[in-house]
C-alpha cells in the first residue's frame, strides 16, 4: 500500500533556523535539488507565514491532534502542523520531493512521510494506525486538480474525522459554503453541507505561492457533523436527485428530474411530490434546501 515511508528522527531544525515560509529559503531548496515544478500535481508552494498561521489556527490544531496532510510539497506547512500537532502523517505522489522533506522535517520526530496517491490510500486504515481510530484533521493546500475527489472521498468513505481545512480555489470555496438562492448553490453546495458545517477562514491572494497561480485561493474549514443535518433512507440516491436537479439549473425542478438518465421518474410523481411539499410547479432546482431535497427524495417513487 505505501510505496516508500519515512519517520523524521532529527533534532534539529535547518542549519539557518529559517523557515521555508521565507521566500528565499523555498528558492536555495528549490535550487539545491534542482527541482522542477510539475503542473500536473498542482505544486504551487506557500511562501506566506501569516497565510500559514492562520491555517493552523483555522483548523484549531492542538497537540492532542493527529493530523493527516495530503500533498507536503517541500515541507512548508507541515513545518508548522509538526509544532503544533501531536503527529503528522504527510502524504506526497511525487517522489523527487522525498528527499527534499527528509532535509526539511528531519528536525521534527512527529511527522511520517508517505510517498503515494493520496486517493490510492485506505484513510479508515491510517486513522485507525496512528490514531486509534479517533477522528484526525486533515490540513492541505490541495492540487486543484483533485480537490473535489479528495473531499468528497474522505467524506463519502466515512474516515472518521473532526475536520478537514484546506485551501483551494476561491471559487470552489464559494459553491462550498452557498445557500439556496445564491448563484454559488448547486450539487457540491448540497453534498458538502451533508456531511459538514464550511467555514471560510481566510481568502488568499495568489502571491502567497511560488510559483504564482493563475486562480485566486481560500481557506476553508469543514466541520464534520456527528450525525447528518437530516435523514434520508438512501444518500446515494437523494445525490442522484440533486445532480440532476442542477445538471440542468435554468429549467423548472419537473423538467430537470423528468429529463435525468439518472432517474426514472414520471413528471406527475414530481408533480404530487412538490405538492405534498408546499412547493410551486415551476420551482427550481437552485430553490432547495438540503433539508427539501431530503423530503423530496423520500416522496419519489422508486
Ligand atoms: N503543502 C505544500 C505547500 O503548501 O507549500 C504544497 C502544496 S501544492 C498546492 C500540492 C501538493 O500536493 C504538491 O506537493 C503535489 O506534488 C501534491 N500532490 C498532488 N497530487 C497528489 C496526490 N494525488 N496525492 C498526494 N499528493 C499529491
Amino acid at each position: 500500500m505505501e510505496k516508500e515511508q519515512f519517520t523524521t528522527t532529527g533534532t534539529a531544525k535547518d542549519s539557518t533556523g529559517r523557515k521555508l515560509s521565507d521566500p528565499q529559503k523555498t528558492i536555495e531548496i528549490i535550487k539545491k535539488y534542482n527541482f522542477n515544478f510539475q503542473k500536473k500535481f498542482g505544486q504551487n508552494f506557500l511562501i506566506d507565514s501569516h497565510v500559514l498561521h492562520k491555517i493552523i489556527a483555522g483548523a484549531h490544531v492542538s497537540k492532542d491532534d493527529m493530523v493527516l496532510e495530503i500533498g507536503p510539497g517541500i515541507g512548508t506547512m507541515t513545518q508548522y502542523l509538526a509544532e503544533a500537532a501531536r503527529q503528522v502523517v504527510a502524504v506526497e505522489i511525487d517522489r523527487n520531493l522525498i528527499p527534499v522533506l527528509g532535509e526539511t522535517l528531519a528536525g521534527y520526530d512527529n511527522v511520517t512521510v508517505i510517498n503515494e496517491d493520496i486517493l490510492k490510500l485506505d484513510l479508515t486504515e491510517l486513522a485507525r494506525k496512528y490514531n486509534d481510530g479517533k477522528p484526525i484533521k486533515v490540513v492541505a493546500n490541495l492540487p486543484y486538480y483533485i480537490t473535489t475527489p479528495i473531499i468528497m472521498g474522505l467524506f463519502e468513505s466515512h474516515v472518521p474525522v473532526d475536520n478537514v481545512t484546506v485551501m483551494v480555489q476561491k471559487e470552489v470555496a464559494k459553491r462550498m459554503e452557498a445557500l439556496p438562492g445564491s448563484k454559488d448553490y448547486g450539487a457540491l453546495s448540497v453534498a458538502v453541507q451533508y456531511y459538514a458545517k464550511p467555514y471560510i477562514v481566510a481568502n488568499v491572494p495568489r502571491n502567497c505561492f511560488m510559483p504564482r497561480p493563475n486562480v485566486d485561493s481560500a481557506v476553508i474549514r469543514l466541520t464534520c457533523h456527528e450525525a447528518p443535518p437530516v435523514n434520508t433512507p438512501d444518500e446515494h440516491r437523494m445525490f442522484r436527485i440533486v445532480r440532476a436537479a442542477f445538471n440542468q439549473r435554468r429549467k423548472t425542478l419537473v423538467n430537470a428530474l423528468n429529463n435525468s438518465p439518472e432517474l426514472t421518474l414520471h413528471k406527475e410523481d414530481v408533480q404530487k411530490a412538490l405538492e405534498t411539499m408546499g412547493l410551486s410547479m415551476t420551482v427550481r432546482g437552485e430553490a432547495l434546501t438540503l433539508q427539501q431535497f431530503a423530503k423530496l427524495s423520500e416522496l419519489l417513487p422508486g
